[in-house]
């Protein structure tokens, strides 16, 4: 196939290569990055899409792809399928669908989960709204870029899925870290809690997967000093998206809100800024509670 590829960052750059190392054409732009051999360069957003048969984006947020999106829409050609893999609003990705299907083109949402690691590793998991035809068109690609994609309904149901997913994930992250700090005060052994907890009705990909106390469990940000991983300002962005949706849509989500509350505390006033998520176990080790 034809690709076009915009927004080279840290995702966008490894899912590209990965595409183009499987015998895509694949040329790529992005203002701020020089496209790594085998992609081809192009000179603007425009240039990569034109004559496309797939455009893919995977950009900071829903402004931006809304910039991209009207510059390459009139330059792509017709029925060729715009999938923007970025995080962002769902009411942005349902608007930008709605632009490239009056435009005669297929459209995607497809967020993804799986990190640097998964783009670089081609083992991502794919979320993705939006019609069947254009799905059926991408998904060998999908198969390139990962290991799953889920077609989850029509356009923004992608990012729906995302931004639900990832409010678990904030939200259960917070109460493991939580409950390690508690642990420590009640005098409980870490590795004990792990061994229990792992293997009863609190378990979760947190805990089991992703443990926030180094040392516990399988290796982890927590082993590497914290480091990202996911870091709490993504974890911020993808909470604040699911406030931004539960307004939109009148939903409760009280605990999703007190997760963003604290993951914003936690990266605006407390150096939680460039640390994995899950270096909210330290910020709970240091607290008592009156603070
Ligand atoms: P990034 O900031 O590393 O990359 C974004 C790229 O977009 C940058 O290279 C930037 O120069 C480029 N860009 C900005 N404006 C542009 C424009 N007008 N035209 C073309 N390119 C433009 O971000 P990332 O970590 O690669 O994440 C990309 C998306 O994937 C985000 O929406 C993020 O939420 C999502 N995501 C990231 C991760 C992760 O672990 N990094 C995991 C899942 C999802």
């Amino acid at each position: 196939m034809k690709i076009g590829f915009v927004g080279l960052g840290n995702m966008g750059m490894p899912m590209a290569i990965n595409l183009a190392k499987a015998g895509h054409e694949v040329r790529a732009f992005d203002p701020a990055a020089t496209p790594q051999p085998p992609l081809a360069t192009s000179g603007s957003a425009a240039e990569a899409a034109a004559g496309a048969d797939v455009v893919i984006t995977m950009l900071p947020n829903g402004a931006i792809l809304r910039e991209v999106a009207a510059e390459i829409i009139p330059a792509m050609k017709q029925g060729a399928v715009l999938c923007d893999c970025s995080t962002v609003d769902v009411d942005s990705a349902r608007a930008v669908a709605d632009d490239a299907s009056s435009a005669g083109l297929g459209a995607l949402d497809a967020p993804v989960s799986g990190g640097i690691a998964g783009a670089s590793g081609g083992t991502l998991t794919f979320m993705v709204g939006g019609g069947a035809d254009a799905f059926e068109t991408v998904r060998p690609l999908f198969d390139i870029m990962g290991q799953k994609a889920v077609h989850c309904g029509d356009s923004g149901a992608g990012q729906a899925a995302k931004i639900c997913n990832n409010m678990i994930l904030g939200a259960t992250m917070i109460v493991t870290c939580e409950a390690f700090a508690l642990a420590d005060k009640l005098g409980l052994d870490r590795q004990k809690m792990f061994d229990v907890v792992s293997t009863s009705s609190g378990y979760s990909w947190s805990m089991n997967a992703y443990c926030p106390a180094p040392g516990i469990g399988p290796q982890s940000p927590a082993d590497n000093d914290y480091k990202p991983g996911f870091a709490a300002d993504l974890m911020l962005k993808d909470l604040r998206l699911a406030q931004q949706a539960a307004e939109s849509a009148d939903a409760d989500t009280p605990l999703g809100a007190l997760a963003t509350q604290l993951y914003d505390r936690f990266v605006t006033e407390e150096d939680g800024s460039g640390r994995d998520f899950s270096a909210m176990l330290p910020r709970f080790e240091q607290r008592g509670r009156g603070v």
